[in-house]
């Protein structure tokens, strides 16, 4: 595959932007070699700048549920564009954003608009701490809650530990009421509670977890977090930016039946345009500024383009119940075909999947948190990427990622991705 425009334009964008990039996640840091630049996406595929297709698994990192140019938000964005771009002022469409998203996550009373998932958990963590009054906040090692300072921490296990900040110009200070457990460790949560849990504000998680690559959680590991939680005041919260609105309309927690106190969506919420929110119930919501004394402002929040597109990706996941279904469908059997080409060439692999989020691991053993995640071949991974991208398939950069299929994803495009990587396992 022929990619010279590609090459050269990110040897442009290097002496520009750190990395070239304005997205870590968008450098092929895990993989090497040079990211490819794309001039526009169409359904379920990508078009580069040099003239190259490529079926897409990335869908912007979650977004494109429904595929690129979805007619219903492109004709929402055009019509809203026609009215204004921002005024900085209460708007209907606020109105009804807010209302769908009430009716579709089960645990949502209020919802505040903001621009990114980011934003989101910054904003809840603050709520939750603001709303208890104490400082600790539990999170999980591989969740990813965006770049929010005091979630920026991962090492640590034991409970009782203090996490270490892996970003340089994270303080110590600001890391320090940031607890790291283990994902799934039920007996590390409730010694982090029995030592702890009077002083620990929130628990934040992936409800099912995409940034470590995909992992589910036990039901025991769900029904630990809500009544520890419960038990001691501290509010847990659902980061669902990335499977809200994909694993199901209602999120994971319709999927597992256990309500959080507040959850942050994004991604999907947005239909493809900046937007995230954060929400939950009406008692703790109704501490945000300026019903109660919660700071949280945004001069773009509730931008009249990113909630017509948002609206608009919303009503079509919620009157078509049968773009679940059909996801589920051509999920699977993409899942069963990677298990077929991986089983054929004889690597190690386990492969986790809820819905339309997947993950082939280059490792024999079940992933369930970040010790067993961490313990992938990611040479292999990265040989397997790169033997993906030569045959059209565009999947994310990293072992440590899901992919994401789309409803625009035909039967055809499943195939030809489960033949291709059975002719780039064979390979490997
Ligand atoms: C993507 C993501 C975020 C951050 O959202 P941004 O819009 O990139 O700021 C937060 N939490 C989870 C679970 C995510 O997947």
């Amino acid at each position: 595959m022929n990619r010279a425009k590609s090459k050269s334009e990110f040897a442009r964008a290097k002496t520009l932007m750190p990395g070239g990039v304005n997205s870590a996640a968008r450098a092929f840091g895990a993989v090497g070699g040079d990211p490819i630049v794309f001039e526009r996406g169409e359904g379920a595929y990508l078009f580069d700048i040099d003239g190259n297709q490529y079926i897409d698994y990335i869908g912007s990192w979650g977004p494109m549920i429904l595929g690129h140019q979805f007619d219903g938000v492109k004709d929402a964005v055009h019509a809203a564009v026609e009215k204004g771009t921002s005024f900085g002022a209460p708007t209907v469409a606020e109105n009804v954003l807010a209302e769908l998203i009430i009716e579709a996550l089960p645990s949502v009373e209020m919802v505040r608009l903001v621009n990114s998932g980011t934003e989101a958990t910054m904003s809840a963590i603050r709520l939750a701490r603001g709303y208890t009054g104490r400082d600790i906040v539990v999170k999980f090692a591989g969740n990813y809650h965006g770049h929010v300072d005091s979630l920026l921490v991962a090492a640590g296990s034991a409970a009782a530990t203090l996490a270490v900040p892996n970003s340089p110009g994270v303080t110590a200070g600001t890391s320090k009421d940031t607890m790291v457990l283990g994902y799934n460790d039920v007996a590390g949560l409730e010694e982090a509670f029995a030592i702890h849990g009077s002083k620990i504000a929130a628990v934040i998680l992936e409800p099912v977890c995409g940034n470590m690559g995909c992992v589910t959680p036990t039901p025991e590991f769900l029904s630990a977090l809500r009544t520890k939680t419960e038990d001691s005041g501290a509010v847990l919260i659902f980061d669902e930016v990335m499977c809200g609105f994909r694993v199901a309309y209602g999120g994971a927690q319709s999927l597992f039946g256990v309500m959080p106190d507040l959850t942050t969506v994004g991604k999907i919420v947005g239909g493809g345009l900046p937007l995230g929110a954060f929400a939950g119930k009406r008692e703790i919501m109704e501490h945000v500024l300026p019903a109660g004394k919660v700071y949280q402002a945004g001069t773009l929040s509730g931008n009249p383009i990113a909630t017509a597109a948002g609206i608009a990706m919303l009503t079509a996941l919620r009157d078509n119940p049968v773009y679940y279904e059909r996801l589920e469908t051509i999920s699977q059997r993409l899942e069963a075909g990677f298990t077929d080409a991986a089983g054929q060439a004889n690597v190690d692999f386990s492969i986790n999947r809820v819905g339309s989020m997947m993950t082939l691991f280059f490792n024999d053993q079940t992933v369930t948190d970040w010790q067993s995640a961490s313990k992938c071949d990611t040479v292999m991974f990265s040989k397997y990427f790169w033997g993906m991208i030569e045959h059209g398939i565009y999947m994310p950069c990293s072992q440590y990622e899901a992919l994401f299929i789309s409803n625009a994803h035909t039967d055809d495009d499943i195939d030809k991705t489960i033949e291709a990587a059975k002719a780039v396992l064979s390979q490997i």
